[in-house]
């Protein structure tokens, strides 16, 4: 039996990476009233395809319920990751030169946190987002937002309207993409001759390295090789012709495409070089794939016990953050507000909601010097540098910060 067919390849998909078990989506915060109801959990379990190696979920929810007005996620809200959009921007305008005669197209582009630093250098600049809450917080802000989902029709759609890209990027992306091919193929329709597509998504190889597994989430569809995007990107006339590593959400990559045909672009040493490093690493080679399961079941072991025995000793535990990550991490431990008391958010879109699942209450990040409690569990661990910073003040009470992955560990 088969648990479906590949999102790329259409294999047969018979291997399990992990399985989490039965979370609920991830950005279904709660509000008050919605805690009597009945709440619906879908199975969290990914399979790695034998033929391809791209790790992927099913497809439960259709995308227009994940993304919905009710979608909470805002990227203005955090500093780092404007500060990564700002160097990103100024990085593209200096490599490839684009100016005022230039389109840049953003996918997946929220509330316009990226596209407002083309506009300012005056790079004209379209949006396409499929969340309206989002997509109008971005035109109020002067950036044009078209709320759609993206895919090779609406790409063919802007085409004949005249409309294409030296510059085509989606941040975060091209995971979350349920019809994998045929948003490739929009990407191909959509890029001017000469154009560049950039995309960025977590590394597969950073996320079995580091035991990332809270990274495997309803909304989140695949996790990439470098390897199998390549072959992603082929199979639509697309050649990938560089590739960054980026420290963002715990190691991802920055894949630099244009059309197979584009003889302006020399192919960088970099992507022999990563597809080495990953041969190394036996991605290709379903053996590979066989000790992530457990080693997640350790890392929820670890934590349990740090929680446990810190309420046993009479301390108090908080979070900070209400990330996607954090609710995979918390469902699939069980852990609940009796051990973590609350999390706090500094988006006011979640304060006041409920966390899906664990029902841990979400507060205004004021709430921790207010109840000075002894650890402060990050779950946004990806940017555990920023949040110390922030929260530099919890020291005057003794409090430390406690980090879940790679596993359970007390900063000090
Ligand atoms: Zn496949």
């Amino acid at each position: 039996m088969t648990a479906g067919a590949c999102r790329f390849c259409g294999a047969g998909l018979e291997h399990t990476f992990c399985d989490l078990g039965m979370s609920p989506l991830s950005n279904a915060f709660l509000s008050a009233s919605q805690l009597g109801e009945v709440e619906p959990f879908y199975p969290l379990h990914a399979y790695v395809c034998g033929s391809c190696f791209l790790v992927q979920l099913r497809q439960f929810e259709s995308p227009r319920q994940i993304f919905s007005d009710a979608y909470a996620y805002f990227s203005s809200y955090s500093d780092t990751w404007l500060e990564h959009a700002r160097a990103y921007t100024e990085q593209m305008v200096g490599r490839f030169k684009f100016g005022p005669a230039s389109l840049v197209v953003e996918i997946a582009s929220n509330d316009g946190y990226l596209l407002q630093y083309f506009k300012r250098g005056n790079v004209p600049v379209l949006g396409i987002e499929p969340a309206a809450n989002c997509a109008r917080a971005a035109q109020k802000a002067g950036i044009p937002t078209l709320v759609k989902f993206f895919g090779a029709e609406l790409a063919v759609e802007l085409k004949a309207q005249g409309k294409s890209a030296d510059l085509l990027l989606g941040n975060n992306v091209l995971a979350h993409v349920p019809a994998l091919n045929d948003f490739v193929r929009g990407l191909k329709v959509l890029l001017k001759p000469q154009g560049v597509i950039t995309m960025e998504f977590p590394h597969l190889l950073n996320l079995m390295r580091e035991n990332q597994f809270d990274t495997i989430y309803h909304e989140h569809f695949s996790y990439f090789p470098f390897f199998t995007a390549e072959q992603v990107f082929a199979r639509q006339g697309l050649k990938l012709f560089d590739v960054e590593k980026l420290p963002t959400h715990g190691g991802s990559l920055r894949i630099y495409g244009a059309h197979a045909e584009d003889r302006t672009k020399a192919t960088s040493a970099r992507v022999a070089q990563l597809l080495d490093e990953e041969a190394r690493f036996g991605i290709a080679d379903l053996r590979s794939y066989g000790n992530f399961a457990e080693q997640a079941k350790q890392t929820r072991r670890k934590l349990l016990e740090f929680l446990v025995d810190a309420k046993a000793a009479g301390k108090t535990i908080v979070g900070y953050g209400a990330p996607a990550k954090g609710n995979t991490l918390l469902n699939y431990c069980g852990v609940h507000s009796d051990l973590v008391g609350y999390t706090v958010d500094r988006s006011p879109h979640k304060q006041g909601k409920f966390l899906p699942g664990t029902h841990i209450p979400i507060f205004d990040p004021e709430r921790i010097r207010q109840t000075r409690p002894d650890y402060i569990l990050i779950l946004p661990w990806n940017i555990k540098e920023e949040v110390m910073a922030q929260m530099a003040h919890v020291r005057d009470w003794g409090a430390k910060f406690v980090i879940p992955i790679p596993e359970a560990q007390v900063l000090s």
